[in-house]
């Protein structure tokens, strides 16, 4: 007969991992709350310099030995780590959805991404390597060589794919790691620190829980890290930013985004691309740096589309995020929630509102933040069109002409994503060409597989994850010339 397990065990460890070790900092807590219930289900050492400090100095100390392992061996620990995952993913998933009110409809396919993730590194670092090149008075050769201590910190929305985003190829290349989980979303990256202290060398990777202020804060800017990675707001990638060009060391950031989602009047099932093009905007509980917030449909089928998008969003289910049909689950948090709404309220002053547009009711979630989905009938210039909300509300703007259609889709300051939908090649093309953004996905709006390069234009960040070329940001080049002999003196 199987045990239920106890609270305690549900949850895993609550401890940073620093050097190895699960460590209890003197310091005080945080509270890890249970979005839909209110309820508190953990405190957590909330670290702050001190920790960071000691995280730095034992990541510092494991990287010589780290670095100078053969790649295989390195790849051997993360392909362990996403075995780890798949055999441990119905705790994990539970944990994501009490901890941030994600649905277990939703999570396993973001730990399915992420066990993507650390085999895809894996496999990729044994092909990154330099060049080399001869000539009759030597040779060259240009390695690849780690950076170091590597500073990483990320947000809440999906923090699987976050730390695997950010661990994989970071550890594949060969540097250690210090990583700061969002003070919203601790709980899942501290149970894995089970397996990281399992199957990494002590000091190789090190998770250090608490608040962006103290320990985001101190890690930015601490002198022992080689390179900053960061998720997050716009907000805050500035001050990353500005930290790196402080002490002249790379940063990548992954930031914001208001997507573009496009649909052309010569789509072969309008049905099929709502039903997609309304995933593409509230999938996460609308939480989603890359949802497509601003649905630009053509004049010809805007009529027809309009009834279709009320009855999709009026379909959503939403309820616990422990329940597998429930679609739509609460918001991260209060103070989440109370932006939506305030952003909901805007849009209720300039854009015509379709449906929802108010706060839920849900059975057992009286406590959580639950919003309807909420549909906008807009131009591109309001606030709700112009500002990431972070929220289960989508902006629908009707397009007549392409050159201006373009315009609009571009006139934002982020650059991540955007999707069309046609059944025109060339058209899909031109259409990609035109798109200031990272990635173009036609006809399924988040197709995120392993090896696509990911990552923004303009204001939504620097640098590419999910790839090879990410292997190039975690890595520098040296350049070794080699002359058969001593050249005759040259003064
Ligand atoms: P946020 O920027 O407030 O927080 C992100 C992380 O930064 C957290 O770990 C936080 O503790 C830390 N932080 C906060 N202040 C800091 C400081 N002064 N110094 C150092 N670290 C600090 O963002 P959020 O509200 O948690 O997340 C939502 C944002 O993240 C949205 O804008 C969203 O679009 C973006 N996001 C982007 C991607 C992407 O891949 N592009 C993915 C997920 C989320």
């Amino acid at each position: 007969m199987t045990r239920t397990l106890t609270q305690n065990e549900v949850l895993g460890n609550r401890l940073p991992l620093i050097g190895g070790e699960f460590v209890e900092p003197a310091v005080d807590t945080f509270d890890a709350i249970n979005p839909t219930t209110g309820e508190l289900l953990a405190t957590i050492p909330r670290c702050g310099a001190a920790e960071i400090d000691r995280a730095v100095a034992a990541a510092r100390a494991a990287f010589p030995g780290w670095s100078g392992r053969p790649a295989g061996e390195r790849a051997a620990m993360l392909f362990k780590l996403a075995d780890w995952i798949d055999a441990n993913v119905a705790q994990l998933i539970h944990l994501d959805a009490i901890d941030i009110g994600r649905t277990v409809h939703e999570l396993p396919y973001d730990y399915y991404l992420a066990g993507g993730q650390y085999r895809f590194f894996a496999s990729a670092i044994a092909a990154h390597d330099g060049w080399n090149s001869s000539s009759a008075a030597g040779w060259m050769v240009a390695k690849r060589e780690p950076l170091g201590v590597v500073g990483q910190i990320i947000p809440w929305n999906v923090p699987a794919i976050m730390v695997a985003f950010k661990i994989a190829p970071a550890l594949a290349a060969g540097n250690t790691v210090v990583l700061k989980p969002d003070e919203n979303a601790s709980l899942s990256t501290l149970h894995l620190c089970t397996a990281l202290a399992e199957i990494f060398p002590p000091g190789v990777v090190n998770v250090v829980p608490g608040m962006g202020e103290e320990a985001g804060a101190a890690l930015t800017a601490h002198p022992g890290v080689a390179k900053l990675a960061f998720t997050g707001s716009a907000e805050v990638g500035r001050l990353i930013a500005a930290a790196g060009a402080e002490r002249l060391i790379p940063v990548s950031l992954e930031l914001g985004g208001k997507s573009p989602n496009i649909v052309f009047p010569d789509v072969d099932d309008l049905d099929l691309v709502i039903a997609n093009a309304t995933f593409g905007a509230i999938f996460c509980n609308g939480q989603s740096c890359l949802a497509g917030t601003r649905l630009f449909v053509h004049d010809a089928v805007y009529d027809e589309a309009i009834p279709l998008l009320k009855n999709a969003f009026d379909g959503v289910r939403l309820g616990s995020p422990l329940d597998p049909a429930t679609r739509l689950g609460p918001l991260v948090s209060a103070k989440q929630g109370e932006q939506v709404l305030d952003y909901i309220s805007s849009g209720k002053e300039t854009a015509n509102l379709i449906t929802g547009g108010e706060r839920a009711e849900v059975a057992g979630g009286e406590n959580g933040v639950f919003i309807q989905p909420t549909l906008f009938e807009t131009t591109n210039d309001t606030r709700i069109a112009r500002e990431e909300i972070f929220g289960p509300v989508l902006s629908v703007i009707r397009w007549r002409d392409w050159d201006d259609m373009i315009a609009q889709a571009n006139d934002t300051a982020y650059g991540l994503a955007a999707g069309l939908y046609t059944s025109n090649l060339a058209n899909a093309m031109r259409t990609a060409d035109a798109l200031e953004a990272g990635s173009v996905w036609v006809n399924a709006y988040v197709n995120l597989n392993p090896g696509a390069p990911f990552g923004g234009y303009k204001e939504s960040g620097l640098g590419r994850e999910n790839c090879k070329e990410t292997l190039d940001m975690y890595s520098t080049l040296k350049t070794i010339m080699l002359s058969t002999q001593v050249p005759p003196p040259m003064m």
